[in-house]
């Protein structure tokens, strides 16, 4: 009776030990993974490397079916620093860039604790994006530096066991610290080389940013056979602004002008400051009609700004424009070549500006047919480049004594 009752308390003893021995084995196993994820994590020399490394090694390492990423980017920071990756294939699927952390607050409540447990598609739909009943459990974890949320990183399972209320969040907790950590990293050392390729004046980009940016448009341009613009933009007779007003005045029309071009442009448009009081501008998907209007509404605007220099006296400021395209059929040349020249047609277009009287829009002797055909005068008359130009500047020339009747009426 005794030998039984022994038989099978042993018994019992034994399944428990295996069990805790599968456990600790299982545990083991988790914190090498954990490491392994960790050191890559810490090793990820740029933003991009680190959110792709966040989004597939976690799901392989781990197995979990779908992980999203959401970053606080209030001042678009973020978004140019992936903007500027080396290849436009970027869009890194899973992550969510929010201007605001009303959505995550909502999300986290005060305690801005983890969150785990089962799937649901009112509150955690729109965090994965996934396929309906394809997630049954989900923990979601606050991302927190210095006290404040910079974002939040979602796993859900196909497991409805997997994440339960209630259950253990140390390891979920202390992965959430180290991402937390690794990502201020790499956004504090992406700020520092967004730095030194911004124009301290103008907040817009450097020649530096440019003369990287240039080339990858063009391979992208070349690659989807799309259009892609040039504009190089001159102040007119600034020196007299700085001579007249003071350099300070002149630190500020830079200023300005830097504002009003940029406020013409799209996100994924390229504006730096070339030089002293020149600025270029890069279009990707944009052709030169379009491209003309937008050169037309930046010289407008600086035109009928009413700026003041510091003395409070008004300021007449103007700007000249010259446009190129890239040629896409220009098979032979390597892309930073191509990008020369498209920079060289668009600075002698500026240069054709500035002997026929300043304040106008050129575009580039060498026009593709393209032009011809989107802008409305070619259309109609199928007219040579170069006549286009006379028209465009004969219809600015139009328009300038038009303005100026209107302000002296
Ligand atoms: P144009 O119409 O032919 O372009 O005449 P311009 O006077 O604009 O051209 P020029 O090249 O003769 O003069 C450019 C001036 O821009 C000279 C330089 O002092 C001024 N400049 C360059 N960088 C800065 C800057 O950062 N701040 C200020 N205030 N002035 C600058
Ligand atoms: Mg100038
Ligand atoms: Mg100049």
């Amino acid at each position: 009776m005794m030998d039984r009752h022994l038989q099978s308390e042993n018994y019992s003893l034994r399944q428990q030990l295996e069990t805790l021995l599968h456990e600790a084995r299982r545990n083991e196993d988790k914190m090498r993974r954990f490491d392994q994820l960790q050191h890559q994590l810490i090793g990820a020399d740029s933003l991009l490397v680190l959110i792709r490394l966040l989004l597939s090694e976690y799901r392989l390492a781990f197995g979990v079916e779908f992980v999203t990423l959401a970053l606080i980017d209030r001042e678009y920071e973020v978004t140019r620093i992936l903007d500027s990756g080396l290849d436009n294939e970027t869009a890194c699927s899973g992550l969510t860039l929010l201007q605001s952390p009303a959505t995550l607050e909502a999300l986290y409540g005060e305690k801005c604790a983890p969150c785990l447990g089962t799937f649901d598609d009112a509150l955690h739909q729109t965090l994965f994006n996934a396929p309906l009943g394809a997630i049954a459990s989900v923990a979601l974890l606050p991302l927190m530096r210095h006290g404040e949320l910079i974002g939040s990183i979602h796993f859900g399972s196909a497991d409805p066991d997997r994440y339960v209320t209630g259950c253990g969040t140390d390891f979920l907790e202390r992965l959430a610290e180290i991402i937390a950590i690794c990502l201020e990293n790499a956004l504090s050392q992406e700020h520092l080389k967004l730095m030194g390729l911004t124009d301290a004046l103008t907040g817009v980009q450097n020649r530096r940013y440019f003369d990287h940016r240039c080339p990858i448009e063009v391979s992208q341009a070349r690659r989807y056979k799309r259009p892609l613009a040039c504009m190089f933009l001159d102040i007119d007779k600034f020196k007299r602004i700085n001579d007249t007003y003071g350099h300070q005045t002149g630190d500020e029309v830079l200023m300005n002008v830097a504002t009003v071009i940029r406020s013409q442009l799209r996100g994924g448009d390229t504006i730096a400051r070339y030089g002293g009081e020149e600025f270029v501008v890069l279009l990707p998907q944009t052709d030169m009609h379009h491209t003309h209007q937008i050169a037309e509404r930046i010289r407008s605007s600086i035109a009928e700004a009413q700026l003041q220099a510091l003395s409070g006296q008004p300021i007449n400021l103007t700007i000249s424009i010259g446009l190129s395209m890239l040629d896409t059929e220009d098979s032979a040349a390597e892309h930073s070549l191509l990008a020369e020249r498209m920079v060289a047609a668009a600075d002698k277009a500026l240069y054709q500006a500035k002997h026929t009287g300043r304040n106008r829009v050129i575009c580039a002797g060498n026009l593709p047919t393209e032009v011809e055909q989107h802008t409305p005068w070619g259309r109609i008359l199928r007219l040579p480049a170069v006549s286009v130009n006379r028209l465009l500047t004969a219809a600015t020339e139009v328009k300038i004594a038009v303005l100026k009747c209107l302000k002296r009426a």
